[in-house]
């Protein structure tokens, strides 16, 4: 398979090249040059496949020319029932007779990024090894994504990472998830300020190339193509088996933030897979449903963004939606270089209110937001109605997908995270705790390891070339 840019004016590469960047030099995304098809007979025999080899199905065509026996071992070691909780993999389980929830968050850190980043440690590791590299992985997280990446990366062999996280900030579970690893491969640099100014010490290291080339920095974003591609397969894994036969109609409701989890499930329907409607679920920063509503695509400035209680969907722009946007325009680069290039720029926004590709884009995706008081809402009647309690972000799932609920058509709900996560939130809405997986029951008790820093670039530069 060839990767080509969503801006046209980049070189296409393959998959072993695009697998440890993040842009395209053009500044588009990589995207692979066409979507293998399934067909009914194809999918149906999937339906007996565990995790493993039916992700090796759906994923072989993307990794190509790597051996299959090579990437068939890496998926045999990633999604076992240690890592995962059950032999599989992902979980299925009823609200009412109407809605399921597809529970992708049993992984290490109890989101559904573990889904992705587990095989995306051991693709980098095969990777690196091949070439006798070594990758220091600089990123700041607000949460979820630095935890699990920690996890995904520990103890992998010429893979270091140093993870920037506002000091005294996270949930004391999220604080404990990162802190408590004790991995001489995994640096936590906990900073004396806000998320954002994390990013920034990260865009500045970055923006050093001789200082980046020097050190082999790179970072695993959530533009990162292998990332997404891991995120189809649960789309495959979660269709065929709800539904009895292929070809039956279901709904999916994701809870989107940087819009990674819904491409993957426009990109599985794109390959074959009969989903009907996508219903894309936001919080209060609803830019992502202010586009399906209007046409026009607004990012918001980093202090509009609002602080919520499903944090982890808490963002400003959408980083992956150049991909669906590019996709639907028929895959006209020189059209989204002149949208996310020229028009962001000079006006920052853009309007395709007027274009053929809103109507289609309408049609097979709705979408609808959610805040605080839904949020406590939705947990507290869906504890009630069904015994399930679900995090405050799959809650923003549930409440939109209610209100998209058509006759004959089941609504399944991607659960992004586990409750225990977000015990505080689930305190307020039901007045209890939610139960913990064993892995995590005294994690707040165990030896913490990280070293706090004022936000100095220059300091987090020598902290860097002297743990390297
Ligand atoms: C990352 C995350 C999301 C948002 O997913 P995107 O792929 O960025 O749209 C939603 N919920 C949880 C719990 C997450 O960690």
């Amino acid at each position: 398979m060839q990767y080509q840019s969503t801006r046209g004016a980049a070189p296409r590469l393959s998959f072993a090249e695009i697998l440890l960047e993040g842009l395209a030099p053009d500044g588009g995304l990589y995207l692979p040059a066409s979507y293998p098809q399934w067909t009914p007979v194809q999918l149906r025999r999937m339906q007996s496949m565990d995790y493993a080899d039916l992700a090796f199905e759906v994923l072989l065509p993307f990794v190509e020319p790597m051996p299959a026996e090579v990437l068939r071992a890496l998926l045999r070691q990633t999604y076992t029932a240690q890592a995962f909780g059950s032999d599989a993999i992902i979980r299925l389980q009823r609200l009412d007779d109407r809605i399921g929830l597809l529970g992708v968050s049993q992984g290490p850190t109890l989101a559904f990024k573990d889904m992705a980043m587990q095989l995306l440690g051991r693709l980098f590791e095969h990777a690196l090894a091949a070439g006798d590299a070594e990758l220091n992985i600089l990123g700041a997280t607000s949460g979820d994504t630095g935890s699990a990446a920690e996890y995904a990366m520990r103890g992998r062999r010429g893979i270091r990472v140093f993870m920037l996280s506002p000091f005294g900030r996270m949930s004391p579970f999220q604080t404990a998830q990162m802190y408590s690893l004790d991995e001489p491969n995994i640096h936590n640099i906990a900073v004396q300020d806000v998320f954002d100014t994390c990013q920034d010490m990260v865009k500045a290291v970055s923006a050093d190339l001789a200082f980046k080339r020097r050190w082999r920095i790179g970072t695993i974003n959530s533009i990162n193509w292998a990332r997404v591609a891991a995120q189809v397969v649960y789309y495959f894994a979660g269709y065929l088996r709800s539904v009895r036969d292929v070809g039956e109609p279901l709904d999916v409701t994701v809870p989107s933030g940087n819009f990674g989890n819904i491409l993957a499930a426009h990109l599985a329907r794109g390959m074959g897979l009969p989903l009907r409607r996508l219903v894309l679920a936001t919080n209060e920063n609803d830019v992502l449903d202010e586009f399906l509503r209007s046409g026009v695509y607004r990012p918001r400035a980093t202090a509009q963004t609002h602080h919520t209680s499903s944090p982890s969907m808490d963002i400003s722009k959408a980083s992956n939606f150049e991909r669906y946007v590019f996709d639907m325009l028929g895959r006209d680069a020189a059209r989204t270089r002149a949208l996310f290039e020229d028009e962001l720029a000079q006006r920052g926004f853009f309007d395709l209110s007027a274009d053929p590709a809103f109507a289609r884009m309408r049609e097979g995706m709705v979408s609808g937001s959610s805040d605080h008081a839904t949020r406590l809402r939705t947990i507290r009647e869906t504890w009630q109605g069904s015994g399930v309690i679900i995090d405050p972000h799959t809650a923003d799932g549930v409440a939109v997908a209610r209100r998209h609920l058509e006759p004959g058509v089941p609504m399944l709900v991607v659960e992004t995270a586990l409750p225990a996560k977000f015990e505080a939130t689930i305190q307020e809405a039901i007045g209890r705790s939610p139960e913990r997986p064993r892995a995590a029951h005294d994690i707040e008790r165990k030896p913490q390891r990280f070293v706090v820093m004022k936000p100095d670039v220059e300091a987090l530069k020598t902290y860097i070339a002297e743990h390297c």
